[in-house]
């Protein structure tokens, strides 16, 4: 069947949040090495990536919010080389560097052209290796190593640029994708299922989500066969009667047993059972149509697996 692009940019790596961060460069290199000794890259799509333009990305966000980020980008840029501080703080694990703000804009952009490429027909689906992460940004606010929420703003230019009735949005980070909730939550057109490590930052999902929002908490140390079934159980059978004509990936891969981040069990087997569950719901509702954006993530070697297996079956390799 069709083909699966691959969104990256070298723009990525120049966003870092200092020394020793989790959320680091060395993540998209862990990546890139494994789908080219494996083989797997050979059979992806490369697409070129622009930035997002304004208009696409306050379908998401307040202007306030783009314009805070710009201020703390200009302040940088005429701080640094007088020898200001290189890094603008917003949360105790998330700050800005001069190149922060184009990555960010340039990760929006992936969502959006892979969106098009992939309601174009171009493509049948895509994996997008992007840096910053985004599904903690809220509407107003950055948090959580994310500043612009990638996957809400491709599943508003999905359904206000090309006119869907109907998109989902699936979140398997380890942690709960509370700015895609904050931005999503009540839109009719969009039904969100997440399953997350509760109680775990940000503390959130919890306490009567809108009616739009499948929240599946699950506590520390479940493995995956236990994660499988609550899927089975609780996500299909709301997808399949809510029949998506396309679907977005919040693809965290920090629920990963080796990963230091969260204290799930899924292992790379776990990665690639969820996304088959979720391609057969695609194929049968939407044309095969998924647009799947690296979320979370840290143990290099444990990612590099985990984005290879989720692309396998993407791919149908
Ligand atoms: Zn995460």
């Amino acid at each position: 069947m069709g083909k699966t692009g691959y969104f990256t940019h070298r723009d990525f790596w120049k966003h870092e949040m200092g020394q020793g961060h989790p959320e680091c460069p060395e993540r998209l290199d862990a990546i890139e090495d494994r789908l080219l000794v494996s083989g797997v890259g050979d059979a992806l799509t490369r697409c070129d990536v622009p930035l997002a333009a304004l208009p696409d990305i306050l379908r998401a966000h307040t202007v306030e919010h783009v314009e805070h980020l710009e201020a703390l980008t200009q302040r940088l840029v005429a701080d640094v080389p007088a020898g200001g501080p290189d890094h603008a703080q917003l949360d105790p694990d998330t700050s800005l560097n001069r190149f922060t703000v184009l990555a960010a804009r340039r990760a929006a952009g992936a969502a959006i052209a892979a969106t098009d490429a992939v309601m174009s027909g171009e493509l049948e689906n895509a994996f997008c290796a992007v840096r910053p992460p985004g599904h903690h940004a809220c509407r107003d606010q950055a948090m959580g190593f994310c500043f612009l929420n990638n996957i809400a703003i491709a599943a508003r230019h999905a359904l206000e640029a090309h006119g869907l009735d109907r998109v989902a949005v699936v979140d398997f980070d380890v942690h709960h994708g509370n700015g895609t909730e904050d931005i999503l939550a009540n839109d009719p057109r969009v039904l969100m299922v997440g399953i997350f490590q509760h109680p775990f930052y940000p503390y959130s999902g919890t306490e009567a989500p809108a009616s739009n929002m499948l929240n599946l908490p699950v506590p520390a140390y479940t493995k995956g066969m236990d994660v499988r079934e609550l899927i089975e159980m609780m996500w299909i059978p709301r997808l399949e009667a809510f029949k998506p004509q396309m679907i977005f990936i919040s693809a965290g891969f920090d629920a990963h047993r080796d990963d230091d981040l969260g204290q799930l069990a899924l292992t790379e087997n776990d990665f690639s059972w969820i996304t088959d569950r979720v391609r057969n719901i695609a194929r049968r509702h939407a044309k095969g149509r998924i647009v799947s954006m690296l979320e979370g993530g840290y143990n290099l070697g444990a990612l590099a697996r985990s984005v290879e297996a989720h692309v396998r079956v993407l791919a149908d390799l």
